[in-house]
């Protein structure tokens, strides 16, 4: 017997009508879902650690789809450091507009800053990208009959006799505002954590990033995403497609300008601007421009010139 498929619903944080109704009519549609069981969380970038959608969400083993109102990539990684983990699973559902292959898993640029992942995988379907429920749950009737084909079933999923009971975590949620990282392109480099005044940034005991503080960060202030040098720190709330991890600077293909949208060759300054005007709204003293990057600290250096490698030049000027 295969296992099922959960499916979570994280709920919109707007009021928006069309919203509320998409929500509903998948929910009914998938209580009635073979192979799916269901489960509903509130908007899982507002949770708190020790919220009881986290919990449900942890205790989940098998593979699983998180419907969203955020971009897939900022999903997956907020799941992440909150401890719902597993491999990220390729969504065919995307928003076309973006083309960015934010929803393309990659393989991490330093592995070493990313804890062991259970082999199961983990779906984040975006669903503002739908245009309307028929579309998601072709989505997961695909995604389901993909995890069963990997478990080798032998006999085909029962259709269900009577409908599922879904797990409910509702419950009041504050709305919250804090980074993201991505750490499949994080270099460790520490950028952040010299930059943010707000104390957002720390490391965990192998000295590698994190967001450690998320309250302290400044509503609606983006200003360390223009910093990292990785474009690997995201703020999903975000209108900007590119801060909000809808696309992929390293993804190729891109139909956008992705530099210009962080900020082009004005980023460090729109940073400056942006962290002083926190600043000041917190009433502490401005600090003013910011220096050009440092030579990464986490990241790997490249290796110092020495007189081997000029001799080396100078053998190959003679083209011996
Ligand atoms: S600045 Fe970016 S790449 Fe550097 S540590 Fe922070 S998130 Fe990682
Ligand atoms: S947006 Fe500002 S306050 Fe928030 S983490 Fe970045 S630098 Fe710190």
């Amino acid at each position: 017997m295969a296992q099922a498929l959960t499916v979570v619903l994280s709920q919109t944080p707007s009021k928006d009508p069309r919203r509320q109704s998409l929500q509903e009519e998948l929910l009914a549609a998938l209580l009635v879902e073979s192979g799916v069981e269901v489960g509903v969380v509130p908007h899982i970038y507002d949770l708190s650690d020790d919220h009881t959608g986290l919990l449900y969400l942890r205790s989940i083993p098998g593979p699983l789809v998180v419907l969203c109102w955020v971009y897939p990539r900022p999903a997956y990684w907020m799941l992440y450091r909150h401890g719902v983990r597993g491999r990220r699973g390729r969504v065919l559902l995307v928003d076309e507009s973006l083309d960015g292959d934010a929803d393309e898993p990659r393989e991490p640029v330093r592995p070493e800053l990313i804890d062991d992942l259970p082999d199961r995988p983990i779906y984040c379907i975006d669903l503002r990208a739908a245009d309307g429920a028929e579309a998601v749950l072709e989505e997961i009737r695909r995604i389901r009959d993909e995890c069963a084909a990997e478990l080798v079933q032998l006999t085909p999923l029962p259709p269900r006799s009577e409908p599922a009971v879904p797990q409910k975590h509702n419950g009041q949620t504050p709305r919250r505002w804090y980074p993201v990282i991505d750490y499949s392109k994080c270099t460790n480099c520490l950028e952040c954590i010299d930059f943010c005044l707000f104390g957002v940034y720390g490391v965990d005991g192998q000295e590698r990033i994190l967001v450690e503080q998320p309250d302290n960060c400044r509503r609606g202030c983006p200003a360390c995403s223009r910093v990292c040098p990785e474009h690997a720190i995201m703020f999903p709330m975000h209108k900007n497609p590119a801060i909000a991890g809808g696309t992929d600077p390293d993804g190729g293909g891109l139909k956008i300008d992705l530099s210009r949208l962080f900020g082009g060759e004005d980023a460090l300054k729109l940073a400056a601007e942006e962290r002083d005007r926190e600043l000041i709204k917190a009433g502490r003293a401005p600090v003013g421009a910011i220096s050009p990057p440092k030579p990464s600290r986490g990241a790997p250096q490249p290796a110092e010139r020495d007189e081997l490698d000029d001799l080396i030049d100078q053998l190959e000027s003679l083209e011996l």
